[in-house]
């Protein structure tokens, strides 16, 4: 039987570990990209240097795949309809168009009565002084923001009179959560009701940038079942298939709100590769290649580090431990900010 080839469209370090988890599992890949220095080129089977809308290089793309996947949510969602005109787009692309706009992703939540911190949706600044009971707020551009690009935090009527807003562009603004801890759930749905779910994962951010992960996570079973509920109800809302990711906050007085919902592989579950028999990337690949469902079990606690700017230097050439894993995302440039690769410490289980 020929192999399957799996279609993916981005290359950054979330492409490169998909292509990874393929291969693992006997699938080719093929990614199309805009960057020629895509880090994932190294990793994939075949290559296709294009931006997301040139139709020539899209039908060849998708034609040249049994099925199509992303590593990033902020694709046209034309490109994706087009691509699901030749070859099938997992998660479907409708998914998409909810997740890519902040405003009709919190919206979608709170109909499935899922908490999310109170907002308003912001088109010029009268609307902003109109939406002071919001304040202290963060006001967040409603599309292409990631990692705290877009957003400001607004404190104070002089704040609002300070701001400019680009009438070109639609905004939200979201009263500011008194966070406690911040922590992510992945799940991969592979049909209804048919899941694999990972426990919560705490996460540490600097600068809206994530910086660390671990498990356990220190939160209350109470908030961790409630989080794994909440994240199953999703995914069956959206008839999602592959992995997903659902970030949520806990603020000062316990109250759990979901902030927002990653329809991808996500880099707080990197650590999967070392502390569970199957990742989040080779699940997300047996889901929508219609693959067997393998029971996911924990084997290690982990922790894992973000290599941020130039912090990669310093590992570059380090000696590491039997149970630390360093990866590498090769990228060709460093840059502040960039997300350049990551270390992974498993510690073992208690009762082993
Ligand atoms: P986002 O791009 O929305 O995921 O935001 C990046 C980070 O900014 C989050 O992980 C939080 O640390 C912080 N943040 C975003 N929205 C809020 C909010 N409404 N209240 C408090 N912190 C927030």
């Amino acid at each position: 039987m020929p192999k399957k080839v799996l279609g993916i469209i981005g290359g950054g370090q979330l492409g490169s570990m998909l292509a990874s988890a393929a291969r693992k599992v006997n699938i080719k890949t093929i990614i199309i990209c805009d960057d020629p220095n895509a880090p994932a080129k190294k990793f994939a089977d075949e290559f296709i240097l294009s931006n997301y809308n040139n139709d020539q290089k899209i039908e060849e793309f998708a034609k040249k795949a049994d099925i199509v996947t992303f590593e990033f949510e902020n694709i046209p969602y034309l490109t994706l309809e087009k691509i699901n005109k030749f070859t099938k787009v997992l998660p479907e692309p409708n998914i998409n168009k909810i997740i890519q706009n902040r405003l009709t992703e919190k919206d979608f939540l709170n109909k499935i009565n899922i908490k999310t911190t109170l907002y308003a949706s912001i088109e010029n600044e009268e609307e902003l002084k109109l939406n002071k009971r919001l304040l202290p707020g963060l006001l967040k551009t409603c599309t292409l923001g990631y990692d705290g690009k877009g957003q400001h935090e607004i404190n104070s009527i002089e704040d609002i009179n300070n701001i400019k807003l680009d009438p070109k562009k639609k905004y939200i603004l979201e009263k500011l959560v008194k966070l406690k801890k911040e922590f992510s759930v992945i799940v991969t749905r592979f049909a209804s009701e048919k899941y694999e779910i990972y426990e919560p994962i705490e996460n540490y951010h600097e600068e809206q940038i994530l910086k660390n992960s671990k498990i356990p996570s220190d939160i209350s079973d109470d908030i961790k079942e409630k989080s794994k509920v909440w994240s199953k109800t999703i995914a069956e809302k959206l008839n999602y298939i592959g992995t997903m990711c659902v970030e949520f906050f806990i603020d000062k007085n316990e109250n759990l709100y979901v902030n927002e919902i990653a329809p991808r592989v996500h880099n707080s579950g990197h650590l999967t590769i070392n502390s569970h028999n199957v990742s989040q990337f080779e699940n997300h690949i047996r889901a929508i290649c219609s693959l067997e469902k393998i029971p996911t079990k924990k084997l290690f606690n982990a922790e894992m580090i973000n290599l941020i700017g130039s912090d990669i230097s310093n590992y570059r050439n380090k000696k590491f431990k039997e149970n630390e894993f360093f990866y590498d995302y090769l990228k060709n440039e460093i840059k502040n900010k960039r997300k350049m690769g990551h270390l992974t410490i498993v510690k073992k289980l208690k009762n082993k």
